[in-house]
């Protein structure tokens, strides 16, 4: 049986998800194909922090980055209300902390970078960090903290996104996979399923997150080069007697304070195909960083660990835009450590490529064009 859809989203995680939202709210109809369930993969294995205040400097990227996690205070009401679901949305403030005097005029540098990026910062010595953050080391010997930094339950934003786009209208489809497409010309007309049905679209998304080169660029002709990188995480319980009430970075790590009164340690990096074990010399080392950055964290029980496997690119910027000789195909995929802040503005910048045509100047600099040779051919194959 073919069903059909104005636009067919490929891939139910958080991206696949948010732009479904968009469009759906937009008046488009969208159906989201997933292979397994929906938001099961890196959009549920992520930690869920909203702190943009990275280490590094790109132009493009970073007005982006920042953008997304604009939108989220009046996101979250809105989403909350549309899907009845609670997202868990903090702003539990940050310490970015550093132990050792030669890393000083560094985190100052950064601090400065930060400001001018409009954030408010403070910068505290050790013991001002532990008069804040009681339980942190002794290690610490000074911190930025930045108050405007949060979180969010990363599962949950899926499930708020995937559900407020079902009842505006989209067709959430779990458990089926596209095993080939349809193709007439330059267009993507339909997809075959697992399930064995046929979908007609008008448009085709490939938000397939880590999976979106694999035989996408078969079937399309073009290179899209997203390539799977594991992060593993755990969560413990909480020191019983002084909770940690910051998200902390340091010592390698990051650790997050949840409302469950848990603490999740994230994340690690590295490349082993689609594999989403976890291993011990990774734990390993979250721990041991953990302990060095919070002594109290080595008497609390592990929860659970976990991995997920994150999109990347070559350049860690997300490929957002057209795919190059299809008409109605897009790519919006590679959001690499950051999709679930970057999830919002994806996918409203999406919304406006997929509803009028013209590629919004947000989306310029994320083109796919960027990886491809002037002269690559592409041809149509099924
Ligand atoms: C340990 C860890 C910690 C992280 N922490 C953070 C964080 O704190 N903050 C942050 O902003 N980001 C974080 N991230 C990054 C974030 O999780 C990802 O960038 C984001 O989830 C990517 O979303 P996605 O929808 O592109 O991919 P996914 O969530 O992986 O979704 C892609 C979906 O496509 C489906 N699919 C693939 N191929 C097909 C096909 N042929 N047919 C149908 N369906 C298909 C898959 O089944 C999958 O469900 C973290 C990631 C990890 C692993």
């Amino acid at each position: 049986m073919t069903k059909t859809t104005d636009v067919l989203i490929v891939g139910g995680g958080v991206i696949g998800c948010s732009l479904a939202y968009y469009l759906q709210k937009a008046g488009r109809q969208v159906m989201v194909v997933d292979q397994g369930e929906i938001g099961a993969q890196a959009s549920s294995a992520a930690v869920g922090l909203l702190a943009p205040l990275v280490p590094f400097d790109n132009e493009d990227f970073v007005p982006f980055l920042l953008a997304s996690w604009a939108l989220f205070p009046t996101l979250v009401p809105e989403l909350e209300a549309a899907s009845g679901l609670a997202i868990a949305y903090q702003q539990t403030g940050s310490l970015h902390t550093i132990n050792h005097a030669k890393r000083v005029a560094r985190l100052e540098q950064q601090m400065h970078k930060w400001q001018r990026w409009g954030f408010h910062t403070v910068w505290l010595t050790g013991d001002e960090a532990r008069a804040c953050e009681p339980v942190l080391s002794e290690r610490v010997c000074a911190a930025v903290a930045a108050p405007q930094e949060g979180q969010i339950h990363p599962s949950s934003l899926v499930a708020a996104f995937a559900t407020a786009a079902r009842n505006k209208g989209a067709f959430l489809c779990p458990q089926s996979g596209v095993t080939g497409l349809e193709t007439k010309g330059t267009h993507v007309t339909g997809a075959a399923l697992s399930t064995g049905e046929a979908v007609a679209c008008d448009s085709l998304v490939i938000a397939a997150g880590a999976w979106s080169s694999q035989r996408w660029q078969q079937w399309l002709g073009v290179p899209i080069p997203v390539r799977p990188v594991r992060g593993q995480a755990l969560a413990l319980h909480q020191p019983a007697a002084t909770p940690l009430t910051h998200i902390l970075f340091g010592e390698g790590v990051y650790l997050a304070p949840r409302l469950d009164e848990t603490v999740v340690i994230g994340a690690t990096t590295d490349e082993a195909g689609f594999d989403t074990r976890v291993t011990e010399e990774k734990i390993a080392f979250l721990l041991a960083s953990a302990h060095r950055l919070v002594p109290a964290l080595q008497a609390c029980s592990l929860v659970r660990a976990w991995a997920g496997l994150r999109p990347r690119t070559a350049d860690s910027r997300p490929i957002l835009g057209r795919v190059p000789r299809w008409e109605n195909v897009v790519l919006s995929t590679g959001h690499g450590a950051f999709g679930i802040t970057l999830s919002p503005l994806s996918g409203l910048a999406m919304t406006e490529l997929l509803m009028t045509g013209q590629t919004p100047e947000v989306l310029r600099p994320f083109s796919l064009d960027r990886f491809l040779p002037q002269s690559s051919g592409t041809r149509a194959r099924k």
